[in-house]
C-alpha cells in the first residue's frame, strides 16, 4: 500500500513492503526489528491522542492494551468516527499502556476470541499456577510457551510481580524483543540465554525458559532436564487443544479480549454500529443482533492471527 496506518507489530497486522507508514513510535521499532530498517519507503510516527490529517480525514491513536506500542486507529470526517480497534485487550498488562475506550459512529472489533466458553481468568492466577508447579518440582525444567512479541514480556514481566528474582532463561528468539522493552523502561529483571552449549543440562534443573511457540514443538524443548512444558495462550482454554499439544500446564494468558471483555467494551463504547472482524465474527454479530445494535461481519482474506 502507498500509505498504511498500522495499529501494531504482530505479523497479521504489520507487513513490511509499504511506501509510508504511519504507526507509533514503539510499533515502528519494533517493525524494525522483525523486518530491517529498509521494511518501508518512509515512515512517521504519531503520538497517543495526537491529530494528524490526511487528505481531509483526521487520524488519531489511542492506546489498545495489547503489546507495546499497539493502538487502535479513530479515523474522522465531519460528522464521522470510524475507530479500528486493532488487538485489543480489558485486562491490566505491565507492558504497555490500558485500552482507552473512544466514543465513536462506527467500532471495528477483533473477534479472536468471541466466543460465550472463552473467558479467561486473571493472568496473575494463572502465574500463581506456574510458581506453585516451580515450588513443586524443582527438579524440573519449566519451559513456557510465549508469542515473541508482547505475550513472553507480559509473562515474564508477571513473573517478576509474583516475586520471582532468579535469572529467567529466553530463547534466542525473544532476546532482541525483550531487550527492546528493557530499553523502554519495562523491567524484565534478569534474563539469560537457552542455550544449551553454555551449561550443562542440569544447570536448568528447577528453571523457568521461556521460547516461543514454533521452538516449542520441535526438539530444543526436548533437550532441557525432565521439561515440564507449560503455554500461555488465551487458546488454552480448550484442554483438548492443550493436550493435543503435549501441554502439561496450560496457562490461559491472552492479549486478546475474551467474551465478557468484548460485549462489556462494545456496551461502554455503545456505537452506532459495530463491524466486526478477526476472528469468530457470527457469535459477535449475533449477540450485537439480540441486544439492539446493527452489526455485521468485516472478512479479510489471508490474515493469519499471530499471538493470541
Ligand atoms: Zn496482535
Amino acid at each position: 500500500m502507498a500509505h498504511a496506518l498500522i495499529t501494531h507489530g504482530h505479523a497479521d497486522h504489520a507487513r513490511a513492503g509499504h511506501g509510508h507508514v504511519l504507526a507509533t513510535q514503539e510499533t515502528l521499532d519494533i517493525m524494525r526489528l522483525r523486518y530491517g530498517d529498509d521494511f518501508a519507503a518512509s515512515t512517521q510516527a504519531i503520538r497517543f491522542g495526537e491529530t494528524m490529517t490526511i487528505n481531509g480525514v483526521n487520524v488519531r491513536f489511542h492506546p489498545a492494551g495489547h503489546v507495546l506500542g499497539s493502538a487502535q486507529i479513530a479515523v474522522e470526517q465531519k460528522d464521522m468516527r470510524i475507530v479500528v480497534s486493532g488487538d485489543y485487550k480489558r485486562q491490566a498488562d505491565p507492558t504497555c499502556p490500558g485500552f482507552e475506550p473512544v466514543a465513536c459512529d462506527v467500532f471495528i472489533t477483533e473477534a479472536t476470541f468471541a466466543l460465550p466458553v472463552f473467558r479467561h481468568p486473571d493472568a496473575a492466577h494463572e502465574i500463581a499456577l506456574l510458581m506453585k508447579s516451580v515450588a513443586q518440582f524443582p527438579e524440573r525444567c519449566h519451559i513456557v510457551g510465549a508469542y515473541a512479541l508482547g505475550k513472553a514480556q507480559r509473562v515474564i514481566s508477571l513473573i517478576r510481580q509474583a516475586g520471582y528474582d532468579k535469572p529467567i532463561y529466553i530463547h534466542g528468539a525473544l532476546q532482541k524483543l525483550c531487550e527492546y522493552y528493557q530499553s523502554q523502561g519495562i523491567d524484565l529483571g534478569e534474563l539469560k540465554p537457552a542455550t544449551l552449549e553454555e551449561g550443562e543440562p542440569q544447570d536448568f534443573a528447577g528453571a523457568i525458559v521461556i521460547g516461543p511457540p514454533s521452538a516449542f514443538v520441535d526438539r530444543w524443548a526436548r533437550r532441557f532436564p525432565d521439561p515440564l512444558a507449560c503455554f500461555a495462550s488465551g487458546w488454552m482454554r480448550i484442554r483438548q487443544r492443550a493436550k493435543q499439544q503435549g501441554v502439561e500446564l496450560p496457562l490461559i494468558i491472552s492479549d486478546h479480549c475474551d467474551w465478557d471483555e468484548l460485549t462489556e467494551t462494545i456496551r461502554e463504547i455503545d456505537p452506532a454500529q459495530v463491524w466486526v472482524t478477526h476472528g469468530r465474527e457470527e457469535a459477535l454479530v449475533r449477540w450485537c443482533a439480540l441486544s439492539g445494535i446493527p452489526a455485521r461481519p468485516l472478512h479479510l482474506v489471508g490474515y493469519e492471527d499471530e499471538g493470541d
